[in-house]
């Protein structure tokens, strides 16, 4: 008897948890690995888990899968849809979704791990199995390192990993070098001088400066950036004042920011900087705070090896099952695994929409209005084939780069 991998899924689906509260989760996972007899370390990085399946001399093949849910409510009106809530950081009951599509991360993950343990005589090396929480905070890749997941294991040669995404199922999206952007999440605090609402003379307004430096934020793409370069400001939330005829002593915004390498990294967060920094001095204002609450590596693909694991793919599901899909603007922190041990990296996306339903909004042009993209309320992978084909991909992949016992 085999896992149930559907069983699984469904159930993974219906029990979403936030950022590094994938307590439940683990335990699943955990369960899994026990019947599955691979030895496996809980706790890592808070609620991460790594297993390790040794088979003799061969190089080290890391598989990542992330692990973590997003508040949202739920509106795909599947069968095994989530009613589930959780605690967001800030205190808030809020509701909580498998809107990333994380769950069929893990489940596809259980299944490789399977298949990799059933098929031990064909194979040689060693497969670190990487079940990582948090990656929606862009946090439990570092958590996990920071407790010593590199050094409690054998170092990869390698890192794999995937991401279930609006293409038509049987279709691979992966490319050489930038797959994904890099990202910063930064907090601005600007500091005004708080008073009555009749009296603005006597204040230094931080609405006022807060508008101006969100217009002013929106020039660096539109004047600063090479046309032909990426870069995203997104100003995604903005708080200030609790009542009309108050002039309130600060305003806070928060900034995303993506950009495709380090050196344009460099120049946007200069730019917003000197900009943050010149609207609070117009204000006649003191210095600005800005804090840096998160940063994530581009996730770069090495050359080499997505070229290894492109020609594996379609030799196992045809020519056509791989495309490029072009450079994301979202970000991930799978490649602090690669990074920290100086291992390649081959990160790739897979389809889980229908394909016909995905032809039909193709031909219609109605793609981005038809489809629904990951941390859409109505994003849901056709379980079938999307779990069987992440299965494959892994086990493809991964015995790419493992030794063939002849
Ligand atoms: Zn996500
Ligand atoms: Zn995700």
């Amino acid at each position: 008897m085999g896992l149930d991998l559907e069983a699984i899924y469904t159930d993974l689906h219906r029990h979403p948890e936030l950022s590094f509260q994938e307590t439940r989760t683990a335990g699943v996972i955990a369960a899994k690995l026990e019947e599955l007899g691979v030895p496996f370390q809980e706790g890592i990085g808070k609620t991460g888990i790594a297993a390790r399946i040794d088979n003799g001399d061969g190089p080290v093949v890391w598989l990542r899968a992330d692990t973590d849910g997003l508040p949202v409510a739920e509106q795909t009106g599947l069968a095994y849809a989530s009613t589930a809530r959780g605690t967001d950081p800030a205190g808030n009951d809020v509701p909580v979704m498998h809107a990333c599509g994380h769950d069929m991360h893990v489940t596809a993950m259980l299944g490789a791990v399977e298949r990799l343990v059933a098929t031990k005589s064909e194979w040689s090396g060693t497969v670190v199995v990487v079940f990582q929480p948090a990656e929606e905070y862009g946090a439990g890749a570092q958590a996990m390192i920071a407790d010593g997941v590199l050094d409690r294991f054998p170092k990869p040669d390698v890192v794999l990993g995937q991401h279930v995404t609006p293409l038509p199922t049987g279709v691979v999206g992966v490319r050489p070098g930038t797959q994904m952007a890099a990202s910063d999440g930064l907090t601005v605090t600007l500091h005004g001088r708080g008073g009555h609402g009749s009296r603005p003379h006597s204040t230094i307004d931080p609405i006022v400066m807060a508008a101006a430096t969100v217009m002013r934020l929106q020039t660096i793409v539109s004047r600063e950036i090479d046309p032909r370069d990426v870069a995203v400001v997104t100003v995604g939330s903005i708080h200030a004042g609790l009542k009309n005829n108050i002039i309130p002593a600060e305003a806070t915004l928060e900034l995303s920011l993506r950009y495709p390498d380090d050196a344009a990294r460099d120049r946007v967060l200069e730019k917003v900087d000197r900009i943050v920094r010149a609207e609070a001095a117009a204000s006649g204002a003191e210095e600005p705070t800005i804090v840096t609450v998160h940063t994530l590596p581009p996730t770069i693909n090495d050359d080499e090896a997505t070229a290894r694991v492109t020609d594996a793919l379609r030799r196992a599901f045809g020519e056509d099952s791989v495309l490029d899909p072009g450079m994301f603007t979202g970000s991930e922190d799978v490649s602090w695994f690669a990074r920290e041990s100086g291992a390649s990296l081959v990160y790739w996306f897979w389809g889980g929409v229908d394909p016909q339903r995905f032809a039909d909004a193709s031909a219609a042009g109605t793609l981005e209005r038809d489809i629904p993209t990951n941390h859409s309320p109505y994003f849901a992978p056709v379980l079938q084939p999307t779990l069987d084909r992440g299965v494959e991909n892994l086990v493809v992949a991964a015995r790419e780069f493992l030794g063939v016992v002849q």
